[in-house]
């Protein structure tokens, strides 16, 4: 089975004759963490609630999820817990649903005709898993071969954090950045590698807290042998060595 059909299997389980088979899906890509697609899965009036609305409504949800698993609401402690996690969702950790928060970007002309690659690596990131909403969280290394349009290094930065600040998978995510970047420099040379811990792997589950998962886009020149190599060479570097 192709994995876009197992995701409209997942987004329309109404839709299938048989719910069990669709509710093994669910366990099934739940544990192997498969991208379905590079898009982000949303609804098309995504954007038609305000944040402040979007907000309220799930601050109710957590404070039924929080009295569902028994807790005191009335509790100094707990009180503000729905509140504030449903800040957290919609104006932080998940931020980056929103095309309003795209960074805004600004090229300059490669006036040093520097043609080499050039590379930004150890870009921390704090994302979340979509299939156990738990975080994940690692370094990302960017790449490009300028085609005459550099970009500011912060944002490169900044486009990481915008892709991570969603439900995500770290395929997704790496795909996501490298379509990107590709997009903004106008060309096809750029490489991303992502180096990430799952706590839905290391907290539960399998409960393995040294596994790293490294998911890799390559685009351009970067899918030849020896401009990957080049790329993953620098990656060992150290700045002080
Ligand atoms: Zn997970």
């Amino acid at each position: 089975m192709k994995q876009n059909e197992t995701s409209w299997n997942i987004q329309h389980p109404e839709d299938n004759d048989n719910i069990e088979w669709s509710n093994v899906l669910i366990d099934e890509i739940g544990d192997n963490h498969i991208a379905a697609s590079t898009d982000t899965p949303m609804k098309a009036d995504a954007f038609k609630l305000t944040d402040d609305e979007k907000i309220a409504i799930i601050e109710k949800h957590f404070a039924a999820i929080m009295d569902t698993l028994g807790l005191n609401l009335a509790d100094d402690s707990l009180r503000g817990t729905p509140k504030r996690v449903a800040k957290m969702y919609v104006q932080e950790i998940f931020s980056g649903l929103n095309p309003a928060n795209r960074p805004a970007v600004t090229l300059f002309e490669n006036k040093y005709k520097y043609n080499q690659m050039l590379v930004e690596k150890n870009i921390t990131f704090y994302s979340n898993c979509e299939h156990h909403f738990v975080p994940i969280y690692g370094k990302a290394h960017i790449a490009y071969i300028s085609s005459g349009k550099v970009i500011g290094l912060s944002k490169l930065n900044r486009f990481v954090q915008y892709f991570a600040r969603r439900p995500q998978v770290q395929e997704r995510l790496s795909m996501q950045i490298g379509k990107e970047l590709q997009q903004i420099l106008q060309t096809e040379d750029v490489a991303v590698v992502i180096d990430a811990l799952h706590l839905c792997v290391s907290s539960r589950g399998v409960n393995d807290t040294s596994a790293s998962t490294v998911t890799a886009f390559y685009g351009g020149k970067f899918k030849e042998e020896t401009t990957r190599q080049e790329f993953l060479r620098y990656l060992e570097l150290k700045p002080d060595a």
